[in-house]
């Protein structure tokens, strides 16, 4: 493998990491070992300095005000909407919607989108790999319209079937909403072929980008899609705050979801008329310095450089995979040749739980359990897994310490 210095225009990763102060801890006496990000990302100062100088210094409600904090935070919230749209390249401004994060996205479409567009016996498909944020919406909505889920399945290393994916999408299909990346495997989904596919049959495309967008460049135009939703937290941003982009001839014909203020161009007790787009799905204030705190974000990431994080993690990735292939009684949850920054395992028949327990006292954070998809453990025969996830700032003294941390795990469980 290639050393890591040796490649130009590469990743600094010690200098990524001087950027993250929560890094700089020890937990139990250890150095903190942070393989949670998947579950949520660690925030750069330039992050939390956004935050707090917008709460400072021009702390104001938006859109409603003719003083100058108003106008100050007007500004930044609507320059934050700009990067979102420059970040996934959409084509505008007013296609980006703030929200609270992937699951509200994904609940806005389906009760906007979904409520009036879906009728008895139409068809939602999605994937088996889906997080329970895209799955349980869907299903909600297919009950009270008498709809019905279809699931794609995918093979035992975690790759999605296309073909059969395929074959599922038919004339009573009315949306199809898979993830980018799988969270609980890692898996990159072929989505840009998969749009088309769907697109071929007119069937709209729903992508899940929560784990995609702190992993990879996302160009939704490229992509096609015609809805994508992400969080903040995952992204080194905020939590609370996160992003539906919708192509504007959907978000024009979809009725609002909630109501409110800012939602409306005019209020009178007979009759409601909705603003224009974004703000019809903007209902009440919304979370300022959340947006605020995203743009920086993302400012942040294409400061290092999204096609250098990529690379960087690739090699991560490659070094951990192999790292942990070398355990013996390690079993790699999820080993599709596209993947991105999740390795999931078990180890024996040691119970997850324990496994994340004993890397806690190292200093060491994973995750264990079924990670939101519990119909993806069913389909594997597992309850649970432990789930070490890589973000920019890991390096491979992490992975080390992981391969440390599970060989005391194996001697206390031996
Ligand atoms: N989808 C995927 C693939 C995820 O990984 C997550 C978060 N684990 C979500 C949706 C839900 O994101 P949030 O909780 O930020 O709304």
């Amino acid at each position: 493998m290639r050393a890591l210095r040796e490649v130009p225009g590469r990743l600094d990763v010690e200098r990524v990491r001087k950027d993250f102060p929560i890094l700089r801890q020890e937990v139990h006496g250890n150095p903190l070992v942070y393989l949670d990000s998947a579950a949520t990302s660690q925030k750069p100062r330039a992050v939390i300095e956004a935050v707090s100088r917008y709460y400072e210094q021009d702390n104001a409600n938006v859109h409603r005000g003719v003083h100058l904090l108003s106008e100050r935070a007007t500004q930044a919230y609507e320059a934050a909407r700009e990067k979102v749209q420059r970040f996934v390249n959409a084509a505008h401004a007013h296609e980006i919607v703030f929200v609270r994060g992937t699951t509200e996205a994904i609940n806005l479409v389906a009760q906007t989108y979904g409520r009036t567009r879906v009728r008895s016996g139409d068809e939602i498909v999605i994937t088996v790999m889906e997080h329970h944020s895209n799955i349980v919406p869907w299903q909600m909505l297919c009950e009270e319209k008498g709809a019905v889920l279809r699931v794609a399945p995918m093979d035992d290393t975690g790759t999605l079937l296309v073909d059969e994916l395929e074959r599922l999408i038919g004339s009573r299909t009315r949306l199809l909403a898979l993830g980018h990346v799988s969270n609980a495997l890692g898996t990159i989904h072929p989505v840009r072929r998969i749009v088309e596919m769907a697109h071929r049959k007119n069937v709209p495309v729903l992508l899940d980008g929560a784990q995609a967008v702190p992993h990879l460049a996302v160009d939704v135009q490229a992509l096609g899609c015609d809805f994508y939703a992400f969080s903040g937290h995952k992204l080194f941003g905020p939590s609370g705050i996160g992003v539906l982009y919708g192509r504007s001839e959907l978000l024009e014909e979809m009725p609002p979801w909630q109501g409110g203020g800012d939602m409306i161009s005019s209020v009178t007790f007979e009759k409601t008329t909705y603003n224009k787009l974004p703000y019809k799905f903007e209902a009440g204030t919304p979370d300022i310095a959340g947006a605020i705190g995203l743009g920086a974000a993302i400012d942040y990431v294409r400061g290092v450089g999204v096609d250098a994080i990529a690379a960087h993690e690739h090699d991560l990735l490659t070094y951990a995979t192999e790292a942990l292939r070398e355990i013996s009684g390690l079993r790699l949850i999820g080993t599709a040749k596209e993947k991105a920054s999740v390795l999931s395992f078990l180890l024996g028949d040691v119970h997850p739980h324990d496994i994340g327990t004993v890397l806690d006292r190292e200093g060491i954070a994973i995750r264990t359990g079924h990670h939101c998809a519990q119909p993806l453990m069913r389909r594997l025969g597992v309850a649970a897994t432990a789930r070490a996830s890589l973000a920019l700032y890991n390096r491979r003294e992490d992975v080390d310490a992981l391969v440390a941390g599970l060989h005391k795990v194996r001697e206390v469980f031996a």
